[in-house]
């Protein structure tokens, strides 16, 4: 069963975060941490709205806007994922970068500030799986195995 106010799987496309969204991003983000909760690392806006999502995630220690994988190195590594999306699938075997260099925006102080960094295995492997939700892919849709979800 899904954790509360979990939507179900969909494709509506999130718009990009501007700074007369920011309300309603600390609003649903302090929304979202309560949800976190459950056994997860990370939730993306649209596993919460299928209306108007936007273009963000959180992890338990951080709000990441407008997140963006730059590059990344040749090296892949197999990850085991699980998403409170799909509660009742088991994990989705998926090929991730080991190694990417990332931008996105935090708020301080009801600004937008751009970070640029270079994320490392568990930390590269969350930020893949969570900017994915944002383009409306879902772990399961990468999966080596065989899983049919939404179209
Ligand atoms: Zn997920």
């Amino acid at each position: 069963m899904s954790a509360p106010f979990i939507v179900a799987p969909h494709r509506v496309s999130c718009k990009a975060v501007t700074i007369e969204d920011i309300d309603r991003v600390l609003y649903d983000a302090e929304f979202m941490k309560e949800l976190i909760k459950y056994p997860c690392v990370g939730l993306a806006h649209p596993q919460i709205n299928d209306k108007d999502p936007l273009q963000f995630f959180i992890t338990d220690i951080q709000l990441v806007i407008n997140p963006i994988v730059l590059s990344h190195t040749d090296a892949l590594i197999e990850s085991d994922e699980s998403c409170v999306t799909f509660p009742d699938y088991s994990p989705a075997v998926v090929e991730r970068w080991l190694r990417i260099k990332v931008q996105y925006q935090t708020c301080d102080n009801n600004t937008l500030t751009i970070h640029v960094e270079e994320l490392f295995g568990t930390e590269a492997i969350i930020f893949q799986h969570e900017t994915d939700h944002l383009n409306s892919i879902y772990c399961y849709d990468k999966s080596l195995k065989e899983y049919h979800i939404i179209q």
